[in-house]
């Protein structure tokens, strides 16, 4: 197949949205009627996202196929509205195995493995491949990371060695950093020269540049740019700040972005339909009733800093479903340790309109978290549970209605008497031989709906497929005795008898699920189980 490769690297400093500004295009060029898919390069020796710690790096984000990956590719799916495979994420480590592998299977008939070009090659190699895959017209490659750093240099080999072999057919964008420093009180381009005389060096020349800023790029500094850095003016796009991430495909289409790219690839500049995008973005605009939602959890915290990022896919979800239901959602990142000895912080919670516990691990804060739920359970406040928040909902349940007073999980009680929760047979032995990486339940599987339940009605199906990341789960050994004393088992797996959704008879909306939903929704097609979350939360308000 023909595919077109766009790579999207990035100047002066990270974090300004690549991962975003790559999406976004995705949308409007694919709204042209084009077939687009995402690759994320990773520059990290991690072999997957996995091992990394989700304060640092970031919400792990799981692929249908079981990939533990950048959030990044969480943003690819949300706006390009396709599955991304394992295949269209790559980090160093992983090119690195795949290169050795081969090695030692013989692959290089005795020929000496070389970093270059044999590293660039593999790089390749795997972005053809995934192209292949989702028979993309164009592919979107995301280089992690800032030009200039010492790990992407073998990316950016691999990039300009593909467009020597086909100088049509691949394009770079580089997104860049504007600054106004306010002693200055003027917009900044030194920075990006820098970066672009940077990305010269690697034998690049960016085609786009797209300009991060907090105030609109002016004539004067689009001009400067244009002639230091040897762009086309109309070829420096502006993204200044937006009020929701949700409008900068708008941002690209005022800036005819995607037409420009086409046109540089040769391709038929379609109309564009992005019509359903604006209904939805406009759901945002006029929303207009706030509704609070508590979100308690662990990994915000870095030195004097709160960051969301770890909890990328669940705030996202929240807003898809905030604007299904025509309302704004304040959401609030809760400290769940400081729930553990204050009584009086507990009884703030009764300003919430909803309460969501998402995924966790370890023992750091999990009582808190135990009397969260048992707040929103007694007092009638919608509760969503994902993962542990569906396992610390059954140790709540277990302990304040049936008695158990030390229920538990063996994640953090090995040598409780009632182990509710406890380790899956097939991880036992994994965590036995410290085989950590890359092996816990991960992925899509599916699960079948009791009749009767808050789940069913609110997906309005019997049979479903959520993505999961976990090594424990519900122990059937309890089941009947929970049952007995009112837990609702919602939610079973139907090959291998695990329970994947517990709910509260009578409560407004009190669901905990063993998946992550967050990572299925869409703005074009929000997850049920949140929109009823957020649709309970706005009845309760
Ligand atoms: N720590 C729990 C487990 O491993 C929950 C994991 C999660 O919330 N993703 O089963």
């Amino acid at each position: 197949m023909n595919h077109k490769y766009l790579f999207i690297v990035g100047g002066v400093m990270s974090g300004v949205g690549k991962g975003t500004s790559s999406a976004a295009l995705g949308l409007t060029l694919k709204s042209k009627g084009y077939d687009v898919t995402a690759i994320k390069i990773d520059p990290y020796v991690n072999l997957d996202a996995g091992t990394m710690n989700p304060v640092e790096h970031g919400e792990v984000f799981v692929t249908v196929d079981g990939d533990e990956t950048d959030q990044d590719v969480g943003t690819y799916e949300r706006y390009l509205e396709i599955e991304i495979r394992k295949i269209n994420y790559m980090t160093t480590g992983r090119v690195y195995q795949s290169v050795i592998e081969r090695e030692r299977n013989l692959e290089y008939g005795g020929k000496c493995v070389e970093v270059v070009p044999d590293v660039p090659e593999e790089v390749i190699r795997r972005i053809k491949l995934a192209s292949d895959e989702a028979k993309s017209d164009i592919t979107i490659i995301e280089v992690g990371g800032t030009v200039g750093e010492y790990q992407n240099v073998l990316f950016l080999e691999a990039a300009r060695m593909m467009q020597v072999e086909d100088p049509d057919g691949v394009r770079f964008a580089m997104v860049s950093y504007l600054p106004v420093p306010q002693s200055i009180g003027e917009m900044k381009t030194k920075p990006t020269q820098y970066a672009v005389r940077t990305l010269n060096a690697a034998g690049i020349r960016p085609d786009f540049i797209i300009g991060r800023s907090s105030l609109p790029m002016d004539k004067p500094r689009k001009e400067k740019i244009a002639r230091f850095c040897s762009v086309p003016w109309d070829h420096i796009i502006g993204a200044v700040d937006v009020k929701s991430i949700y409008d900068i495909p708008r941002v690209f289409e005022e800036q005819n972005f995607a037409g420009l790219i086409l046109e540089s690839f040769g391709l038929e500049n379609r109309s564009s339909e992005l019509g359903r995008w604006n209904e939805f973005t406009d759901k945002i605009t006029n929303a207009t009733t706030e509704i609070k939602i508590g979100v308690i959890g662990k990994y915000f915290s870095t030195g004097d800093f709160v960051l969301s990022d770890a909890y990328i896919s669940v705030l996202e979800a929240i807003k898809h479903a905030a604007a299904e239901n025509i309302v704004k959602a304040k959401v609030d990142w809760l400290n769940s340790e400081e729930y553990e000895k204050d009584p009086v912080k507990i009884s703030e919670l009764s300003d919430y309109n909803g309460l969501l516990i998402p995924g966790g691990f370890g023992s750091r804060g999990i009582e808190g978290k135990i009397k969260v739920i048992e707040y929103a359970r007694t007092n009638n406040i919608p509760y969503l549970g994902l993962c542990y928040g569906m396992q610390c909902a059954v140790i709540e349940f277990a302990r304040n209605e049936l008695g158990w007073k030390d229920a538990h999980t063996t994640e953090i009680d090995e040598k409780t008497s009632h182990p509710v929760i406890h380790i899956m047979q097939d991880q036992k032995k994994k965590m036995e031989e410290e085989d950590y990486g890359g092996t816990m339940r991960l992925g899509s599987y599916d699960c079948h709906l009791a009749e009767g339940t808050i789940s069913r009605q609110a997906y309005g199906q019997s049979d479903i497929s959520e993505r999961h990341r976990h090594r424990y789960e519900f122990n059937n050994d309890y089941r009947k005795e929970l049952e007995d004393a009112g837990l609702v088992i919602a939610g079973v797996n139907p090959t291998q008898d695990l329970v994947e959704i517990v709910e509260i008879k009578g409560h407004p909306f009190f669901v905990g699920v063993q998946f992550h939903p967050e990572f299925q929704s869409r703005p074009l097609s929000p997850h049920p189980l949140f929109v009823n979350f957020i649709k309970a939360a706005k009845e309760k308000k």
